[in-house]
């Protein structure tokens, strides 16, 4: 069977209803987060390669549409590291031309000091990149990049990158206390985000289970705290809770190859299927445990949640 390469639409904290597109396969990325949600990169990369999947996404977009595809984002991301595919241009061009639904590309930021990579994201109308550290040493603690990847200038190249693009940049900051949590530390981050020029900052934490055990959430208060150094336009990112269902797509059987195929991207709760597959939670919850206890997922408690994890996921 032919791999899927779009999923959802499922809900996201940042852009509401949203249709993913993987654009690089399991897991190609510059870095290993130790808060990876989808496991530990076996192998960090800096090779920019053709992954032969655009014609494959625009088709099976093109069969999206035609069915009455509704969401308020398609947003480019998936397994690993989005830049690292030398097509990216090309598929945020030809979405662009097929819908009017704004395209978003998310990034870890280290590619964007190369002027090929920012010419090809020009075309994009929000771009989510993410910088955790505000400094080298920090940065190898929780990234953990390839070794040709420089924090300098990643930050340069984000800088750079922002200062020319016309849409819109949501700066994302992985908090992982202590590692990243001082007052010191905020205050430095505050500065960067300031010479960035972001339009907002998104604060996030392991609510979901982290590719290390040892990476511990921060409490809600802690990060509200800590968006308030930051300053007005940092926010925490709140958990997506669908209740009105007013985004929600109509209620429809849950299959198991879309259940599983979500959780392939992230570890989540029954609500977060619910919310994300537009089922019932309950549908959810029963699906999961059946497949959990078959031994087709893992289940894993993160705080006071319950979060259901594909085989690839587990540590
Ligand atoms: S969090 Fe993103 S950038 Fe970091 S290792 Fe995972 S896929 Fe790569």
């Amino acid at each position: 069977m032919k791999k899927k390469l779009l999923y959802g639409p499922v809900t996201s904290r940042r852009l509401g209803l949203s249709l993913g597109i993987d654009a690089v396969p399991y897991k190609v990325c510059t870095l290993d987060c130790i808060y990876c949600q989808i496991g530990r990169t076996e192998k960090t990369t800096v090779e920019r390669r053709d992954f032969g999947c655009a014609d494959a996404i625009f088709t099976e977009l093109a069969s999206r549409l035609e069915d009455g595809l509704r969401a308020d984002h398609i947003t480019i991301g998936g397994s690993g590291e989005p830049t690292l595919n030398t097509e990216i241009g090309k598929i945020i061009s030809g979405i662009r031309r097929m819908t009017d639904i704004p395209v978003a590309v998310l990034t870890n930021s280290t590619l964007l000091w190369d002027p090929v990579v920012q010419t090809a994201l020009m075309n994009a109308n929000v771009v989510l990149p993410s910088l955790d550290a505000a400094d080298e040493h920090t940065f190898r603690r929780i990234n953990r990049p390839h070794p040709d990847i420089s924090f300098q200038r990643t930050v340069e190249g984000l800088v750079s990158f922002s200062g020319g693009f016309g849409g819109s940049v949501l700066l994302e900051v992985f908090l992982v206390d202590p590692l990243n949590t001082s007052e010191r530390h905020l205050e430095k981050l505050k500065s960067l985000a300031e010479r960035i020029g972001c339009d907002k900052i998104h604060l996030n934490t392991a609510v979901r289970p982290p590719a290390e055990g040892f990476v511990r959430p921060l409490e809600r208060e802690a990060l509200e705290a800590a968006a308030r150094r930051i300053g007005d336009n940092a926010e925490v990112i709140a958990e997506f809770r669908d209740e009105k269902g007013s985004s929600r797509q109509a209620e429809k059987t849950l299959s198991e190859s879309d259940l599983i195929g979500m959780l392939r991207r992230r570890p989540c709760t029954a609500a977060d299927i619910a919310a994300g597959l537009g089922v019932e939670e309950s549908a959810a919850q029963a699906l999961a445990a059946r497949l959990a206890a078959d031994g087709r997922l893992e289940i894993r408690e993160s705080g006071s949640e319950t979060y259901y994890l594909s085989p690839v996921q587990s540590l």
